[in-house]
């Protein structure tokens, strides 16, 4: 892989390491920022991981924490050290933490950018990033590889937790998505207990929330160049009882649906104006490029996982999706 040796040059004399992961981070990015900050924490450096929002941790990833090394934005000092942004294709997905990079480059000092999204901006002075990867945390393994850093149980948790969420439970794998996950399961992770805290572990509060988002839930079989679209919405009000993760995993039930080779769901975010405002995450069963759509909004993500945010009302919103995956590129 190219870089990997100068990457892995740069981590081994690095004394003071600061590593960001994208706003409402998931497992691949908070998973790989922990599990790079833990391995150069044992090396001897000054640690902290971070994500411009929220200020908490999520509570599902918060086991991943083992040595204590979140620090909400707000508490982040500047640090002399380097900076690494992990699974963050460009500098705006770093939130209130986005200015940091240009304060990094303009004292003279490295932003080591870590990534898979093809999307990438190449907005650091060096790279790690290929698309090609399953998972950030793929490119963390590697790295750890060419540092001989002994790769110990919280470490492969982490990593394992971006690997199994990535690839949506290797479904999107190769050979080498199981043999990287077979040399985490040698390091002691406990595949059962990783994934039901991350992706299984919902209050019973979900299920009368999904039961109220999904009686409005649409199948269009025309929409998305023929492939078929199912919708569904979760209102600020829908989602009252229920924490973010509950949210997140809506889409997860939604892109289950045999007619729809394309699933949306919009999740109404916290108001900061006059207009409603939404996240939205698209999932693709592999006939069209959702990320082309998102990224005709202003989002970005993968070719079967993307999102992006935007405001008005719901149908509005659906409406904007609907042209752009009309222009999709098929897969
Ligand atoms: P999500 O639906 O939030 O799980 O996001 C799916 C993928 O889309 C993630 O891997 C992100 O890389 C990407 N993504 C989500 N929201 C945005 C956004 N507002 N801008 C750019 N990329 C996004
Ligand atoms: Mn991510
Ligand atoms: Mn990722």
């Amino acid at each position: 892989m190219p870089n990997l040796k100068e990457a892995a040059a740069l981590l081994a004399r690095a004394t003071d390491v600061t590593l960001l992961g994208h706003v409402r981070p998931d497992a691949d990015a908070l998973g790989s920022a922990l599990a790079l900050g833990r391995a150069l924490r044992l090396r001897g450096a000054e640690v902290r991981v971070s994500v411009g929002e929220p200020e908490e941790m999520p509570e599902t990833l918060r086991s991943l924490d083992v040595g204590g090394l979140y620090v909400p934005a707000s508490e982040l000092p500047e640090s002399e050290g380097l900076l690494v942004a992990l699974d963050t294709p460009t500098p705006g997905r770093l939130g209130k933490l986005a200015p940091r990079v240009d304060a990094v480059r303009a004292a003279g000092r490295d932003v080591l950018v870590i990534d898979h999204h093809a999307s990438n901006v190449f907005y650091g002075t060096h790279h790690v990033v290929d698309d090609t990867a399953e998972a950030t945390a793929v490119l963390v393994f590697a790295l750890l590889e060419e540092l001989g850093t002994e790769i110990d149980e919280p470490i492969a948790r982490c990593l394992y937790a971006g690997l199994v969420t990535d690839t949506s439970g290797f479904r999107r794998a190769r050979p080498s998505t199981h043999q990287m996950a077979a040399k985490l399961l040698e390091a002691g992770v406990d595949p059962d207990k990783v994934v039901r805290e991350i992706v299984d572990d919902h209050p019973f509060a979900w299920l009368p929330m999904l039961s109220d988002v999904l009686v409005g839930a649409r199948l269009e079989p025309d929409e998305a160049r023929g492939f078929g679209l199912a919708h569904a919405v979760v209102t600020l009000d829908a989602a009252r009882s229920v924490r973010a993760e509950e949210v997140e995993a809506v889409v997860d039930v939604v892109r289950s649906v045999r007619e729809a080779g394309v699933a949306v769901v919009l999740k109404e975010a916290a108001p900061i104006g006059p207009r409603r405002r939404w996240t939205v995450s698209l999932r693709s069963a592999g006939g069209v490029d959702v990320s082309a759509a998102a990224g005709e909004l202003g989002g970005g993500g993968h070719r079967q996982a993307a999102g992006c945010t935007a405001e008005g009302t719901a149908d509005e919103v659906l409406g904007k999706i609907r042209e752009a995956l009309s222009r999709a590129p098929l897969l």
